[in-house]
């Protein structure tokens, strides 16, 4: 039996940010995943390192675009008719963050995590190598309605607030940034901050690389095979069971399989989103990431191709996909970029973990000596995977947290 001090369960961009914070450290890590590094949510998101982001996305308070959402007829989100029994207290509890005192309040509590985000991605990337994946270009948000634009006027005081740099536009000083788009939209906000990645598959597996590097292993295993062996515990990989005082649970959109029987039921859903590359027409091209705001998805340009992501379908996790909002979005986004033929047959499929308030989990599992808790970044965990790398492995090292973590402790669902 190898002996390590700490098992990572789950090598997405948390999982493999947590690795390498604890192998800094000088801590034998062992990182287990039942498939290859990077390959679950952390392989098909929008790209965007939004350390900009002030308000997390929050249920629509204005009739007509609920009215839209239930008909089916919005491409901001979708639902399974027969999944919603199940998943309507997360979705009550959810309504109940996306109160405005709430917005506001989960944005500041969210502020020390986001504002080191740019940071600790930019220490790792150099760490890794992996510079040439990240872009310095920020990211447009376009609006195609004036009162669209009136609607995030808050955004922009709160961006005054807490320093985060930002340019509104109209479309012609859009287009001189982003030249490929058509005068669809009036108004547009250049997040000149933020960063985004061309390939956030080969960032994680370079941020892994850079583990195996520091000494870290990293096994092929099955994370429910995770048990008490007292003290310590245990978990089966291809190199045999592995035995640690310490387990970091990373698993995303997986956690509850392997908690749920270790008797912890923390309120997580998911939000299913899906992407799809297409060619760009002739010379189109993009500079950074745009996000279509009315219209509720995302254009990036990536090395297979400009990735269009979806907003959010409430559905079971492992339920058949259902891309229908493809149908929808995709008329918008011809309109206002030349988008050619899909690169691949069909569309990607992954579950953004995400809790009612926006906030993952990041901290102690109650009432398991050992046990650490590391997933529920929804939409923003790309963007998060190393600021939270760093903030588990200073509590667990008992070093001074860079921030108080207790915005994020599992504790705040038993309250
Ligand atoms: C369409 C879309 C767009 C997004 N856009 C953005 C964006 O622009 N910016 C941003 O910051 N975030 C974005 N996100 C969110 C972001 O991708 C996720 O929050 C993030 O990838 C979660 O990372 P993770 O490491 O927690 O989970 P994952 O990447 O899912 O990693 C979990 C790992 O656990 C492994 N695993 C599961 N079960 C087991 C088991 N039983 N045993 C062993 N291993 C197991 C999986 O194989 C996987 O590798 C987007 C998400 C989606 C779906």
């Amino acid at each position: 039996m190898a002996r390590t001090d700490v098992i990572v369960l789950g090598a997405g961009i948390v999982g493999a940010s947590v690795a390498v914070h604890l192998a800094k450290r000088g801590l034998a890590v062992a990182l287990v995943d039942r498939g290859a590094p990077g390959e679950g949510t952390s392989y098909g998101n929008a790209g965007i390192i939004e350390g900009n982001t002030i308000f997390p996305p929050a249920f629509p308070r204005d009739w007509a675009n609920r009215l839209r959402i239930v008909l089916k007829r919005s491409p901001q989100a979708n639902y399974h008719l027969a999944f919603l029994p199940k998943v309507a207290p997360w979705l009550a509890a959810f309504f109940a963050a996306s109160r405005p005192s709430r917005l506001v309040e989960t944005a500041r509590l969210m502020r020390p995590l986001m504002s080191r985000a740019l940071a600790e991605h930019g220490v790792l990337s150099k760490e890794a190598g992996a510079e040439r994946y990240f872009r310095h270009t920020g990211w447009l948000k376009l609006y195609r309605s004036d009162r669209a634009f009136a609607a995030q006027a808050r955004e922009l005081e709160f961006a005054k607030e807490f320093g985060i740099a930002n340019v509104p536009l109209d479309y012609e000083a859009a287009h001189a940034l982003e030249p490929s788009l058509a005068p669809v939209f009036r108004h547009a906000v250049h997040w000149t901050g933020a960063i985004s990645v061309s390939n956030p598959l080969a960032v994680t597996r370079a941020y892994t690389a850079l583990f195996a590097k520091l000494g870290g292993g990293v096994f092929s295993g099955d994370a429910r095979t995770l048990r008490r062996a007292h003290p310590h515990w245990l978990v089966d990989t291809n190199a045999g069971p592995i035995d640690a005082g310490d387990v970091v649970v990373a698993l995303g959109p997986w956690a509850p399989d392997t908690l749920g029987p270790l008797g912890i039921e923390l309120p997580l859903a998911v939000k299913r989103g899906y992407h799809r590359h297409f060619h760009a027409e002739g010379s189109a091209a993009l500079g950074r990431p745009v996000l279509d705001a009315e219209n509720g998805y995302c254009l990036t340009a990536m090395e297979q191709g400009i990735r269009i992501t979806t907003g959010v379908e409430f559905a079971a996790r492992d339920a058949q996909p259902t891309p229908v909002q493809f149908d929808l979005l995709l008329p918008a986004a011809r309109e206002l970029f030349a988008l050619g033929e899909p690169v691949e047959s069909q569309p990607w499929i992954g579950a953004r973990p995400c809790f009612a308030d926006s906030r993952p989990v990041i901290g102690r599992a109650p009432d398991h000596r050992g046990l650490w808790l590391a997933y529920g970044h929804g939409h923003w965990g790309l963007t998060l995977g190393p600021a939270t790398g760093r903030l588990i492995a200073e509590m667990m090292t008992g070093a001074a947290p860079f921030c108080d973590p207790a915005p994020y402790s599992a504790e705040r669902f038993a309250r």
